[in-house]
């Protein structure tokens, strides 16, 4: 059976960009594929996080996991920090990385743009994140569109590793959606959504009330003009917002077009509220109930025991091709 590595940062509320970009085919690839679902702390860190928030966030992660609909008992959700071959791995990707190869990267130079201090691991986090998906021999990768570059570095770093020590890493394919791969800002159409966005207003988070959801969108920017048309060149905030409903209705972009032509902004974006609303209130329910039922530990537990199986095995094979020592 092929296999699937994904996963998502506990660095912030979960949103709808990571859902449309990244949990909805999560729980679409579980059925055809061994599926490995982590919640990558060791990545949250590269930026400072508050230890508490942390421990909250990583919790909520998996349990929006399990709410979405992955099946614990098909895929295995965890920490990444409870499989100690990660971090292992990572170090040895890193020594294969070169640093023009990292400065390139425009996830580094977003995110180290202005600050004073930038951390160095953020600087060799595609490099744990290769480690995070060659560790399965990982075949499909479900991501948004930001993470492209990195998953050509990954394929680039198994193609090094195979030519230098010989053919081991399978070089892993992304998979990213057609439509929806890259949500924007509800408040700025040339920003993606981002759960570390600091501004509430810029993005839908999974735990949003109706109500929250229903002033976020009716105060999303949109522009003068009256049409409700994709087109993401000219109109880049009412094309972001037909994403999002047809992502959220299972509607074609087409179908929304239709819907609404010849009607003002107004209606779309009130049915858009609902659409959203509707799709997350039984998903919110679902994460109610896990948190209550305590159960999150013991899932990601059984998740890094079964996952720590393959990585062993991975991480051997490596030492042993490079030329460690056996213990
Ligand atoms: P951060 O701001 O902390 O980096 P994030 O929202 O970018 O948070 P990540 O944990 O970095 O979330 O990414 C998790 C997954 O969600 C990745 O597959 C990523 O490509 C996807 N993703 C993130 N933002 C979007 C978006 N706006 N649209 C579609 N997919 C997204
Ligand atoms: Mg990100």
């Amino acid at each position: 059976m092929k296999t699937v590595f994904s996963g998502i940062q506990p660095s912030g509320n979960l949103t709808l960009g990571n859902y449309i970009g990244a949990i909805k085919n999560f729980v679409t690839l579980q059925n055809e594929y061994k599926c490995n679902f982590s919640v990558v702390d060791l990545h949250a860190i590269t930026v400072p996080q508050d230890p508490a928030a942390l421990q909250e966030q990583s919790e909520a992660v998996a349990s929006i996991y399990i709410a979405a609909g992955i099946d614990p008992g098909k895929a295995n959700v965890y920490m990444q920090s409870h499989v100690r071959q990660h971090a292992q791995l990572g170090w040895l990707l890193t020594t294969l990385t070169s640093m023009g190869e990292l400065e390139r990267m425009t996830q580094f130079k977003d995110k180290s743009a202005g600050k004073e201090s930038v951390g160095a691991g953020l600087f060799v986090y595609p490099s744990l994140m290769a480690a995070d998906i060659l560790l399965y021999n990982t075949d499909l990768v479900p991501v948004g569109e930001d993470q492209k570059q990195h998953l050509e570095l990954t394929r680039d770093l198994a193609g090094r590793f195979n030519s230098r020590y010989g053919e081991y890493f399978t070089l892993p394919e992304p998979y990213i959606p057609e439509v929806g791969a890259r949500i924007m800002s509800l408040d700025d159409a040339s920003k993606k959504m981002s759960k570390s966005n600091p501004n509430p207003g810029s993005a839908i988070a999974l735990l949003d009330t109706p109500d929250e959801i229903r002033k976020k969108i009716s105060r999303a920017t949109t522009d003068s003009g009256r049409e409700v048309k994709y087109d993401p060149a000219n109109k880049p905030e009412v094309s972001n917002l037909i994403t999002i409903y047809s992502q959220c209705a299972g509607l074609s972009i087409a179908e929304v077009e239709q819907r609404y032509e010849g009607q003002m902004y107004g209606p779309f974006k009130k049915d858009l509220a609902e659409a959203v609303v509707g799709l997350l209130e039984p998903i919110q329910q679902r994460y109610r109930d896990i948190r209550e039922s305590g159960e999150i530990r013991s899932i990601m537990r059984q998740g890094a025991e079964r996952a720590s199986e393959v990585a062993e095995r991975t991480l051997q094979d490596v030492q042993k091709l490079m030329g460690f020592l056996p213990e």
